[in-house]
C-alpha cells in the first residue's frame, strides 16, 4: 500500500508552495486533488488545482458518502473523494493530501497509515504579510483567514511531523526528509529486496 501524506497548515502559511516543490521531487508522490466550492483564483486550474463544483453537486456527493473526508472551510465545501485514495491505491504510487485540520482528523480516524505533517508559519503577522503579498484574496477573506488561524494552529499539537516555514529552502528540506525517512520504514522496503536475502519470513 502506497503511503498517505496529509498536509494541513494555516491559509498563507506556504502549504501549496512546499506540496507542489515536494510533488516535483518525488516521481511516485502525486497530488490529491480535491473538489470544492470555492471558485478558482486567477491561474487556477480546473483538474489542476482543485475540482471545482457547485454547491449542490458537492452536497450531493457527500450525501451519497462519495468523500473519505470534507469540510466547510472559511466558508465553502472542501472534499477528498474516495475514488482519488483508490485510484493511489490500485496505481501504485503515494498520495499527498492538503487539506484543513477538520478533514485530516477524519482520514486519521479511517486511514490509519497516514502520515500527518503540520506547516506553521514563523508568526501570525509574517502569515497576515504572506496572504496580503500573494494578491489573490479580498481584504475580508484575509482577515477571515487570519481569524481562524489562531484556531487551527492549536491543532498541530496532534500531527506527527511539525514543520515551520521561515527560510523556504530549509522548510522544503525538513519536508523533504520527512518523506525520504516514511519510505524507509522496514515495513516499505522488505517486500522490494531480493528473495535471496531470506528476509521473507520477517514480512
Ligand atoms: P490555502 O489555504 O491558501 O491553501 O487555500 P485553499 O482554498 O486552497 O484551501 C482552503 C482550505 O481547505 C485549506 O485548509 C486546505 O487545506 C483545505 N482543503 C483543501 N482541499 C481539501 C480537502 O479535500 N479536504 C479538506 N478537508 N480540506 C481541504
Ligand atoms: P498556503 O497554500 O498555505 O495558503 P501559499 O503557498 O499560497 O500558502 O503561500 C502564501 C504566500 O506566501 C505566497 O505568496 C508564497 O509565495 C509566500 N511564501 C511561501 N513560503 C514563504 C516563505 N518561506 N517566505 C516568504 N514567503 C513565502
Ligand atoms: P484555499 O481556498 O486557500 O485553496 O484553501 C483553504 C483551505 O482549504 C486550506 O486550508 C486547504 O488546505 C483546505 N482544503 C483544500 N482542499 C481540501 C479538502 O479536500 N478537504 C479539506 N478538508 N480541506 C481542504
Amino acid at each position: 500500500m502506497g503511503n498517505l501524506f496529509v498536509v494541513s497548515a494555516p491559509s498563507g502559511a506556504g502549504k501549496t508552495s512546499l506540496c507542489k516543490e515536494i510533488v516535483d521531487f518525488f516521481p511516485r508522490l502525486r497530488h490529491s486533488v480535491s473538489y470544492t466550492t470555492r471558485p478558482p483564483r486567477a491561474g487556477e486550474v480546473e483538474g489542476r488545482d482543485y475540482h471545482f463544483v457547485a454547491r449542490d453537486a458537492f452536497d450531493r456527493m457527500a450525501a451519497a458518502g462519495r468523500f473519505a473526508e470534507w469540510a466547510e472551510v472559511h466558508g465553502n465545501g472542501y472534499g477528498t473523494a474516495i475514488a482519488t485514495l483508490e485510484e493511489a491505491r490500485s496505481g501504485g504510487y503515494d498520495l499527498l493530501l492538503e487539506i484543513d485540520c477538520q478533514g485530516a482528523a477524519q482520514i486519521k480516524q479511517n486511514y490509519r497509515h497516514g502520515v500527518f505533517i503540520f506547516i506553521l508559519p514563523p508568526s501570525i503577522d509574517e502569515l497576515r504579510r504572506r496572504l496580503e503579498g500573494r494578491g489573490t484574496d479580498s481584504a475580508e477573506i484575509i482577515a477571515r483567514r487570519i481569524e481562524n488561524a489562531r484556531g487551527e494552529i492549536l491543532q498541530a499539537a496532534w500531527y506527527d511531523f511539525l514543520v515551520v516555514n521561515d527560510d523556504f529552502s530549509r522548510a522544503r528540506d525538513e519536508f523533504r526528509a520527512i518523506i525520504l525517512a516514511e519510505n524507509c520504514r522496514s515495513a516499505r522496503v522488505l517486500p522490494t529486496l531480493p528473495v535471496e536475502f531470506g528476509l521473507a519470513e520477517s514480512l
